[in-house]
């Protein structure tokens, strides 16, 4: 009888998930003409601006309407889904991307992914995700799409809002603002000595490896994205070099069959013990990466972004791909590298990362400070109660309930703030001094996005004890 009632609660639980993604995520309805204007009867003064329809975006709309603030929302591209709808102008997603944190670790608490999608899904099925979300929880009416915010100013206690729709400009007073506009908008170019007169391109700029047919290439830069291109490059280009400049972890997708972040359970072992057993894991499981032409990493594992790629090992271990040291100057088709060698190439293709950016606001009223925005929890301005930054954090695995966590707080507080309860006064008095430690003791690697860099389960756990002790 037990196992009878075991298989039906198995069958309608499949039943339900299917029903679900026909439902949802399959609809892939064309927003092109949902450009729209603020829509509520409410004047602006009384609501928030939201800067940006990605998973933070779109997280901030929810928790804002969970709690009854009004708001509205504002996305220079045609739908919600940010890098994840290839389709978007700022989108930097490629053919071949999928999610690099496993889908059970990324996805939303309150709204999982089909059980029969694969375990790290594809661009388009998280873009038909985002859109499944944002129809569910009902934020399409609140979004203006197609509408890019130009420049926001601070007028007394109020945000001044400039956006650009159909190349008109208006400006609107909101009663405060929350950016989440992505952190990965502005390539990062490094200078290099002399000129290299082939095709330059930014991992940005990446849609498919058609550009490779025929020619030889250098990625310059070996992160998740710099591999994944690589990889694709590696079947049509007879020439795929990669130059690094350091030693990377490199943490296959698969370990034992299962998505290798979903091992080690909820235990969390003190930092050191972490580091050793992570450290000898990968030593067991991929190997000397000096093996593979890598230099030795010059820090501990967990300490900097790992590479979620080991099909670049196998495409290393076939000759289909050269690792090369750091380069010393460019004299026309030539890379010249320090260690004396030289080679020429048709294409450098630069995965040499991103820049905050932050182009419509103006840097002291993020409270800018050296090479980022100095934020309580990376999200408060210490002064401002009505100015919140989310997505401004690179955390290992933060997946989308962290930023639903991020964007929880932020609601919380404002309706806690608007209530002139006790928890959300405390609390403003945090945020205008100095964060808690939120490294668990990692020494984050310097040259990686180190103002910003946080210790996930830190970060979170930070994250959701103050949101509890706030208005839910
Ligand atoms: C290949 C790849 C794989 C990744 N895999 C993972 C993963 O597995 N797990 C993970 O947690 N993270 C992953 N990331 C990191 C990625 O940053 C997050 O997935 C996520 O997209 C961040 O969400 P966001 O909303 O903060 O920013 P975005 O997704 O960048 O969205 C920002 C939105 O703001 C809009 N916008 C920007 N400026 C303006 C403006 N002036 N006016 C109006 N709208 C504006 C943009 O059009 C965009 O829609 C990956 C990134 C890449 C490139």
């Amino acid at each position: 009888m037990k196992t009878v009632i075991y298989w039906q609660k198995v069958y309608y639980s499949e039943m339900l998930s299917i029903l679900r993604f026909h439902q949802n995520y399959i609809f892939v309805p064309n927003r092109k003409n949902n450009v729209q204007g603020p829509k509520s009867l409410l004047q602006t003064e009384e609501k928030y601006a939201i800067i940006g329809a990605g998973p933070s975006g779109i997280s901030a709309a929810k928790a804002l309407k969970e709690q009854g603030i009004p708001f509205d929302g504002f996305e220079l591209g045609v739908d919600v889904g940010g890098l994840w709808n290839i389709n978007n102008p700022n989108s930097i997603v490629y053919e071949s991307a999928h999610l690099i944190s496993s889908k059970k670790q990324t996805e939303f608490k309150d709204f999982p992914m089909p059980e029969h999608w694969p375990d790290y899904p594809s661009h388009r099925e998280m873009y038909s995700y985002f859109q499944a979300y944002a129809e569910e929880f009902d934020l399409y009416p609140h979004y203006s799409f197609q509408t890019k915010v130009i420049k926001t100013e601070r007028k007394g206690e109020q945000w001044e809002i400039t956006v650009e729709q159909n190349g008109q400009r208006s400006s609107h007073l909101y009663k405060g603002l929350i950016i989440a506009n992505g952190m990965l908008a502005q390539p990062n170019y490094p200078k290099f000595k002399g000129e290299f007169t082939g095709e330059i391109w930014h991992s940005s700029q990446y849609k498919n490896a058609a550009i490779f047919e025929g020619k030889r290439v250098l990625i310059i830069g070996a992160g998740n994205s710099g591999c994944d291109i690589a990889v694709d490059a590696a079947h049509r280009s007879p020439k795929v070099d990669v130059s690094v400049r350091r030693g990377y972890y490199f943490v296959p997708k698969y370990i034992m069959g299962k998505p290798s972040d979903t091992l080690g359970g909820k235990w969390r072992l003190p930092r050191p013990l972490q580091q050793w057993i992570g450290g000898k894991l990968l030593k067991w499981v991929v190997g000397d990466l000096q093996h593979f032409g890598f230099p030795a990493p010059d820090h501990k594992v967990y300490e900097s972004r790992p590479v979620m790629n080991t099909l670049i090992l196998q495409h290393i271990g076939q000759g289909d791909i050269n690792i090369r040291g750091d380069i010393k100057q460019f004299e026309g088709q030539t890379v010249h590298f320090k260690d004396g060698q030289k080679e020429e190439y048709d294409i450098l293709m630069l995965a040499t990362g991103y820049k905050l950016d932050y182009p419509f606001i103006d840097k002291k009223e993020l409270n800018w400070q050296e090479r980022a925005p100095k934020l309580y929890l990376n999200m408060f301005h210490p002064q401002y109660d009505n100015l919140f930054v989310l997505g401004m954090v690179e955390a290992v695995g933060l997946g989308w309930e962290g930023r639903a966590e991020q964007a929880r707080l932020v609601a919380n507080f404002i309706a806690g703030l608007e209530q002139g309860c006790a928890e959300a006064l405390d609390f403003k008095t945090k945020k205008a001094g100095p964060n808690p430690d939120m490294t668990a003791g990692y020494k984050y690697l310097k040259q990686d996005n180190m103002p910003f860099c946080v210790d996930t389960s830190t970060y979170r756990s930070i994250l959701e004890k103050e949101a509890a002790a706030l208005p839910q």
